[in-house]
């Protein structure tokens, strides 16, 4: 007889049948009833042992954490809270764990302490439930544009290019520390270094992924990329994974569609295949939430929130209707923004971001036309306004609770006016010779966007850190396991 996964067993209606049933113990209540988790599903099965019958010895070896093996017949359940249940014929300890020592007790633990023991924290059911719904928005992901016909990339996560500029980067060196080998004037030699130069982890996939949307039209990439920004926020990790579509002939209208139809497909996505982890996640941010003072609570619970969001169109306005709109705000004429707004050109800070989406519109926002100043070279320029305003095409989709969620543009496909630009930038424009040669032979229009992945997750989870979303967070001064 084979082992069956509880997901299974707990939509079985054949009762009378013999199943085992391999797990870890989540409860032993009454010297009885045994509550198993294999992982399978956010819910236990139960398995009743005949404590009469049963060896002391081998009750006592039934703690929370063990791994066992149970073997028995399927039968209706009496007792409240579940359907079916175990009458074990057969109990065997595949894996003891010492209740004095296993750090995960059958009662709430804070998600801070959980994130010190992160290599333990999948057993608990907030894991549990937060990377099942990780793992079917990943799985989405790959299959919103493999049914759009958009080809997956892998671009490199070592690169030797650091143009994008977005954030400090890892260095990536095989050099003796102790001993730096030196030019004469005295900088470092990197022609001893592995590559032969400088080189970086990846902060973005987007100029290697516009060189493969010139040749197969639509492409994505989904990577990790990483940042060595210090900004230890609720929304910063120094690794992150995210997904960069880029597709030629796209305008900037064409840009906000596709992430918008994103957007709402991954959300469907998990609504539809993750309803028992989006439950127990609606139930835990309830119960999180009644910890704080009224007008702080969400009006809408989880699944209501994400139904919302499924159901309303994004509001796009441009980055000056945005600033019209703060500059007039209660939060900005009361004083009450950190960052006052007083002229056009300022960039978003967080709390306008959020004012915008919470308060002001009450739904995610796509901001578009930001100033030049603030936004990356490749970005398309605008004509220069009445007003002598010089703005880009870039898109920012922003997200209640998250922020920025989505950051994109039409990409410059101009040759002249990409080079004068980066020059501006003092971007070395010889240096990145191979991106240019998009310009430069069969340049055409494009356009494309990065997702946070995590930052997705974080939206559809209804956690409020990004360290709980990720299994092993790296953040500033940590990267524990
Ligand atoms: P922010 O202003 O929030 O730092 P950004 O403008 O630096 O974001 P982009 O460079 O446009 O972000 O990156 C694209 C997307 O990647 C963002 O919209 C966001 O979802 C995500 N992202 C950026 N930085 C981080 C980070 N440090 N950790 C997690 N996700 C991130
Ligand atoms: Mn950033």
């Amino acid at each position: 007889m084979g082992r069956i996964k509880i997901k299974d067993l707990l939509n079985a209606t054949e009762f009378g049948q013999e199943v085992t049933v391999k797990g870890w113990v989540k409860t032993f209540r009454n010297n009885q009833f045994i509550a198993i988790n294999d992982g399978s599903t956010i819910n236990n099965i139960q398995a009743v042992v005949d404590f009469t019958t049963t060896d002391e010895a081998l009750l006592k070896r039934i703690t929370t954490g063990a791994a066992v093996s149970v073997t028995g017949e399927l039968v209706e359940s009496l007792g409240k809270g579940q359907r079916v249940e175990i009458k074990v014929r057969e109990l065997e300890i595949l894996g003891d764990s010492d209740p004095e020592k296993f750090p995960l007790q059958p009662k709430k633990h804070s998600l801070e302490f959980l994130r010190e023991i992160a290599h333990l924290r999948f057993r608990t059911s907030t894991f549990n439930a937060v990377f099942k719904v990780r793992h079917a928005l990943a799985f989405a992901v790959h299959k919103f544009f493999n049914d759009r016909g958009f080809v997956y990339m892998h671009t490199p996560i070592v690169t030797g290019s650091d143009a994008e500029g977005a954030g400090e980067m890892f260095r990536v060196t095989t050099l003796d520390l102790d001993n730096i080998p030196r030019n004469e004037d005295g900088s470092i030699n990197f022609k001893e270094d592995f590559f032969g130069k400088s080189t970086n982890l990846t902060v973005s996939g987007q100029l290697e992924g516009e060189l493969a949307a010139m040749a197969f039209g639509e492409i994505y990439t989904f990577g990790p990329t990483f940042r060595a920004e210090n900004s230890n926020t609720t929304r910063h990790l120094a690794e992150f994974w995210m997904i960069e579509p880029e597709m030629a002939f796209y305008d900037l209208n064409d840009n906000m569609n596709l992430a918008e139809d994103l957007l709402k497909y991954l959300i469907r996505y998990a609504l539809d295949n993750c309803s028992d982890e989006l439950e127990f996640l609606k139930a835990r941010l309830l119960e999180e939430e009644k910890q704080k003072p009224q007008n702080e609570r969400s009006d809408l619970d989880l699944i209501a929130k994400l139904n919302f969001c499924l159901e309303n169109s994004f509001e796009r306005l441009t980055y000056t209707e945005a600033i019209n709109i703060l500059k007039n705000s209660k939060p900005n004429q009361k004083k009450q923004f950190k960052y006052l707004i007083e002229n056009w050109g300022a960039d978003l800070q967080s709390e306008h971001e959020r004012y915008l989406v919470e308060k002001h519109f009450k739904k995610p926002v796509i901001l578009t036309d930001y100033p030049a100043e603030i936004k990356a070279f490749y970005m398309r320029q605008n004509e220069v306004d009445a007003e002598g305003r010089k703005t880009v095409r870039a898109m920012d989709i922003l997200f209640p609770g998250i922020g920025e969620i989505v950051g994109g543009s039409q990409r410059e496909e101009r040759l002249e006016l990409l080079e004068q630009r980066m020059r501006e930038m003092h971007i070395p424009v010889e240096e990145m010779s191979w991106f240019l040669d998009t310009r430069r032979f069969g340049s055409a229009p494009h356009a494309g966007f990065g997702l946070g992945f995590e930052r997705l997750v974080l939206f559809v989870t209804g956690m409020t850190n990004i360290r709980d979303v990720i299994p092993f967070p790296r953040t500033p001064k940590n990267a524990e396991f």
